[in-house]
């Protein structure tokens, strides 16, 4: 019973890899009961004998499609070759692999036609000129993807035989006609050609076959990653025709419209053509609703089929169809490719209709999809005429607009005043912070990927270009020259970061806001089938609003010195350490310090009230402390211990405090950070409870803290793990934040390392890690809140390991949010199913 060839109303629709998309999508069709033209196919293992055999179809094949033929014959009534007074059956011969590869691989149609055949259609039709039209597309396509011969050359040098047979549909002049074609090929083609429809059916088999193996098939399967052992199978199809009259005709429709996901049939139909003259865009078709086009009773039709078949497939599907006649063939289906904005409003409104479970929707878009949507940029039809200024190294990615400004202490008072601004420097400095802070976008016209400018701008998360080497900057006379061209400060400039661009002028930026509640609604399902509790980190204050909208289960973790920085006093607080650096024990400055930290919270509290939020506090032994304060090398040393000096952390406590219970907010959980041992954190909850911060937390930064995560977690009441700096400091790297990860990747490339640390958790870090969900606990249910803090850059991978390990909360700063909360839910949903 294991033959290659098999009616497709015998197979099983779920063998893709044997019998390809398209035979298991007629399959499919036939088996809801939906208009198919009858049909067989060839499975891979067929092409595989085909290969073996040194690219000979077996002889079992070719007995098996003899006898494949005589039962589409029997099932349609018609006769194959020599059809004498029976109506002609005639078929396509169709490619079709596992994966859908959009017109690489070749389909011939209506095979089965001779001269003989050729004059029982006419008669069968009483349509000569269609009829001898059939003929001559047969031997177009035929010689063109089978013989591989010049087709218009060919037709072109039997002008004269084909006028005759237009002229009088006779048997001479359709013999005459099939002469001269045999003659003609004979000129362009070597090997022997037959009209027997019998052979030419094998050979448009072979050559389907074949066509798996083209040049564009394997480039296509290459860029892709689609191995080149799949093979394609191949089906044989009674044509349907739908150029037989006026009525017929043939066309695509999307059961959703595919570019913007709205649930309403959208197609294009061709009426009085078949499916090849739609595919090759040689005339122009009508939309499938519009007047005249198809038939009210067809489109209904395919609007209810269109239905069923989204229940077969669990998704939005396109359609290929031909109306012969009366009748109307469904001759494909597939799930449909669509737009991102269009992938987003399907997986919602295929829940809502009832299609698909929330996992199935989830794994319908793609991270990059809803990255791409998330983002705000530049109007596409404002980048149409917009003129490139300069060109640079893209830095840190986003697209943002201001004026120019060339000096970072001028940047930060125009900003103060309302003004969007982009800083432009020749480098920057620590000395610029204040300026990079307040800048929308930054621009320098030195240094690369790895130079200040750039790495800050990463950590801030602002759109950067640096290498700009063609801008000259003059900052005695306040201007900038780009090409002999001189610019003053203050022309307003559009930046790319991803790019590298710099335009002229203020681009007009927008987001597709229209699809935030869908998205929204996704990324909910994904935290319910992970099972995670997803946490709004990194944010600023001023974001609180767009975070909680995402209905986190908390606010968290919030660096003290991201809400200053959003307050506009981060500055001020540099200026109060460096005092208390030198004067530890004045009372004034600590003071300052309590109002800063006071007035920096106070917003958020307010503004999300009753939600849990994990405060950490700064780290002055951090990476990015050295980088933000210019005088950082000479600062009292013991302020870069975790808990530093008292007169610092105690006054930054009491301003959280002071605030917490001026707002009334009773849920804030204050964290110090690099902490490694239970006494730290013991001695911190001791300060805080008598202030009336009843719960205090730690951000784990070393392998140290890892190993004593226990007994931190036993002292307090929530335990993060800054993921970022445990990698940095687990293999002893200078800094996370100043290698992009192109450095990584080709340090591994070049084989110096065997998997990139940001992208994996391997043992003995990974044993570290699971010691400490083993100690903890990481369900939601637990008392101590045990969390990742995913920071803006955590490579999906990277966070699927942390999932496998166990750890189920997870704190993700809003811009990284969807793409890695989409990726937990689809690899939940994949291990799941996997179970
Ligand atoms: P592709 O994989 O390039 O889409 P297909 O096998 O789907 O190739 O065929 C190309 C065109 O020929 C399509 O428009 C299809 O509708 C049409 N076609 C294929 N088989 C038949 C058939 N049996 N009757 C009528 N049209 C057909
Ligand atoms: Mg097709």
């Amino acid at each position: 019973m294991d033959t290659f060839v098999h009616p497709i109303s015998e197979i099983d629709a779920a063998d893709t890899a044997r019998f390809g998309g398209k035979a298991t999508g007629l399959a499919r069709m036939a088996a809801a009961g939906i208009r198919v033209p009858p049909a067989f196919v060839i499975g891979t293992d067929g092409y595989r004998a085909f290969r073996a055999a040194g690219g000979v179809l077996p002889e079992a094949l070719v007995a098996e499609v003899r006898a494949a033929m005589q039962q589409l014959e029997a099932a349609t009534g018609r006769r194959f070759g020599a059809a004498h007074d029976a109506a002609p059956l005639l078929v396509s011969v169709r490619s079709g692999a596992q994966v859908s590869m959009p017109g690489m691989m070749d389909t011939v149609l209506n095979l089965g036609v001779s001269a003989d055949s050729a004059l029982a259609l006419a008669r069968e039709t009483g349509n000569a000129p269609f009829a001898l039209d059939t003929w001559l597309r047969f031997w177009r396509m035929f010689s063109d993807i089978v013989l591989r011969l010049d087709a218009e050359a060919l037709v072109a040098a039997l002008a004269s035989e084909i006028q005759a047979a237009r002229a009088q549909a006779t048997p001479p002049a359709f013999e005459q006609l099939e002469k001269a074609i045999l003659r003609s090929v004979a000129k362009q083609y070597d090997g022997e050609v037959m009209a027997d429809p019998q052979w030419q059916l094998l050979r448009a088999i072979d050559a389907v076959f074949e066509s798996w193996d083209s040049r564009r098939a394997r480039a296509y399967r290459e860029h892709h990653g689609i191995s080149d052992s799949l093979g394609t199978a191949v089906t044989v199809q009674a044509m349907v025709f739908g150029n037989i009259d006026e009525r017929s005709g043939s066309g695509v429709a999307f059961t959703r419209n595919p570019n913007n996901g709205e649930c309403k049939l959208y197609g294009e139909f061709l009426r009085g053509r078949q499916g090849e003259d739609l595919v090759s865009g040689s005339a122009t078709p009508q939309p499938v609703d519009a007047d005249g086009a198809l038939s009210e009773g067809h489109r209904r039709e395919l609007r209810e089929q269109g239905a069923r078949l989204e229940r077969v497939y669990h998704d939005a599907v396109d359609i290929e169809f031909t109306v012969e006649g009366d009748h109307l063939y469904f001759l494909q289906v597939r799930p449909a490719k669509r737009t991102a904005q269009a992938a987003v409003r399907i997986a919602v409104e295929l829940v809502d209709d009832g299609i698909v479970s929330h996992a199935q929707a989830l794994k319908k878009v793609s991270g990059e999809q809803l990255k791409r949507l998330l983002r705000p940029a530049f109007e596409p039809s404002a980048l149409e005429s917009a003129q490139v200024l300069a060109q640079g190294i893209g830095a840190s990615p986003g697209h943002a607009y201001g004026v120019a400004v060339l000096d970072a202490d001028r940047a930060a008072a125009v900003a103060a005043g309302g003004e969007q601004v982009v800083l432009v420097r020749p480098t920057t400095s620590p000395q610029d912070i204040r300026g990079m802070l307040a800048a929308k976008a930054i621009v320098t016209a030195r240094g690369g990927a790895l130079s200040h400018a750039a790495v800050v701008s990463r950590a801030l998360d602002i759109p950067c270009v640096v290498g700009c080497e063609m801008i000259e900057i003059d900052s005695e006379s306040r201007t900038f020259v780009i090409g002999g061209k001189a610019f003053e400060e203050g022309t307003p400039l559009s930046v790319d970061g991803a790019l590298g661009k710099v335009y002229s002028g203020v681009l007009p930026l927008q987001s597709s806001t229209g699809l935030v509640h869908d998205i929204d609604r996704l990324l909910h399902w994904c935290d319910e089938v992970a099972g995670i509790g997803y946490w709004a980190g990194g944010l600023t204050g001023v974001d609180a609003g767009s975070a909680l909208r995402q209905g986190p289960r908390g606010l968290g973790v919030v660096a003290l010195t991201d809400l200053l920085i959003a307050a506009g006093t981060l500055g001020e607080l540099i200026d109060a350490v460096n005092d208390l650096s030198q004067q530890p024990d004045r009372t004034d400055t600590q003071e300052r310090i309590r109002l800063l930290a006071y007035g920096a919270c106070r917003h958020l509290f307010i503004e999300a009230p009753g939600v849990p939020i994990d405060l950490r506090l700064p780290h002055l032994g951090s990476p990015r402390a050295q980088r933000m304060i210019g005088a950082w090398a000479g600062l009292a040393p013991r302020l870069f211990l975790p808990l530093g000096l008292k007169g610092l952390y105690v006054p930054l406590l009491r301003g959280v405090a002071d605030a917490a219970r001026d707002t009334g907010h009773r849920a804030v959980t204050p964290l110090v950070a690099g902490i490694t041992s239970a006494s730290e954190l013991g001695a911190f909850r001791k300060v805080a409870a008598e202030m009336g911060l009843q719960r205090v937390g730690a951000h784990l930064q070393s392998p140290a803290a890892l190993s004593d995560g226990g007994s931190i977690a036993r002292v307090g009441h929530a335990v993060w793990v800054d993921i970022r700096e445990i990698i940095r400091t687990f293999y002893g790297y200078p800094s996370a934040l100043s290698f992009g990860d192109d450095v990584f990747e080709a340090y591994v490339a070049d084989g110096y390392l065997d998997h990139n640390p940001r992208n994996h958790v391997r043992a003995p870090l990974k044993r570290m890690l699971e010691e400490l969900v083993n100690a903890v606990g990481a369900s939601s249910q637990t008392a101590v809140r045990l969390g990742v803090d995913c920071g803006t850059s955590a490579a999906v991978s990277l966070v699927e390991d942390l999932y496998s390990v166990g750890f189920r909360t997870f704190s993700i700063p809003i811009p990284a949010s969807a793409s890695l909360r989409l990726a937990l839910g689809q690899f939940a949903a994949r291990s799941n199913e996997h179970e």
